[in-house]
């Protein structure tokens, strides 16, 4: 695959094409994913949002949802590959997308394989980027346990590294943050266990077709934002 800095779309902003964070939760996969699609001028497309405001708006997927995520459960694949699939549809998607949270099990990879054959990204096919963001167990726990976000401007605040000028308000908005409900202590146990049997096979899937970066996701964000560029770029030899 051609470097992506070589290829320009209308707007004069790099064609990326679709890149995939794989990581356990906690692992920095939304904070970067947030920073490459300002950077980039792309979509981040974040499953676990998406079936958040389903869930607070009371649709029939949400619904669904509810109970599997508030335990720390995976949401089965076939609701899953509906709501991407609508996703992947939307004309923001042309020069590329950041998938975060996605795919989470083996099946939504090789759908996703499969819906690439047949999607173009500026006129040309391209094979998905994947950065594995890598991070140990007792890091995981610490950064899931003091996680609070903006409900507003969707900034992340971690109480024990990165807090909040002022306790519990984002610096950017003044909103009250919040914690996520499946940040709780009992279901974040759950959730690295759906993490360990369902999506850690992934980094295998995509180490087999050559297309896997695996980072050191304890680094400084800045350190491991300048790396994700330079992969993105091509400068380091991606796609
Ligand atoms: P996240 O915000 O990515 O940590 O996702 C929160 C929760 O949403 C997960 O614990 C799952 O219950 C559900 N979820 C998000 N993405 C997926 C996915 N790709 N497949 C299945 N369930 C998902």
């Amino acid at each position: 695959m051609p470097a992506p800095a070589a290829s320009k779309g209308p707007s004069n902003l790099p064609v990326v094409g679709p890149v995939i964070f794989l990581g356990a939760p906690g692992a920095g996969k939304g904070t970067q994913a947030m920073i490459m699609a300002g950077r980039y001028g792309i979509p981040q497309i974040s499953t676990g949002d998406i079936l958040r405001s389903n869930v607070a708006q009371g649709t029939e997927l949400g619904k669904k949802a509810d109970p599997l995520m508030k335990a720390g459960q995976l949401v089965p694949d076939e609701l899953m590959l509906a709501m991407v699939g609508e996703r992947l549809k939307q004309p923001d998607c042309q020069r590329g997308y950041v998938l975060d949270g996605f795919p989470r099990t083996v099946g939504q990879a090789q759908w996703l394989e499969e819906y690439l054959k047949t999607a173009s990204f500026d006129g040309r096919q391209m094979a998905p980027v994947v950065i594995s963001i890598e991070v140990g167990y007792n890091q995981l726990l610490q950064r899931l346990t003091g996680r609070r976000s903006c409900p507003v401007d969707g900034k992340i605040y971690n109480i024990h590294f990165q807090p909040p000028r002022k306790e519990g308000v984002c610096d950017s908005c003044g909103a009250q943050l919040v914690q996520r409900k499946d940040d709780k202590e009992e279901v974040i146990s759950e959730r690295l266990k759906s993490y360990e049997s369902q999506t850690l096979p992934l980094v295998e899937f995509y180490r087999r077709r050559e297309s896997l970066r695996q980072l050191n996701g304890e680094k400084p964000v800045d350190e491991i934002t300048a790396e994700i560029s330079a992969i993105l770029e091509g400068a380091a030899g991606g796609h």
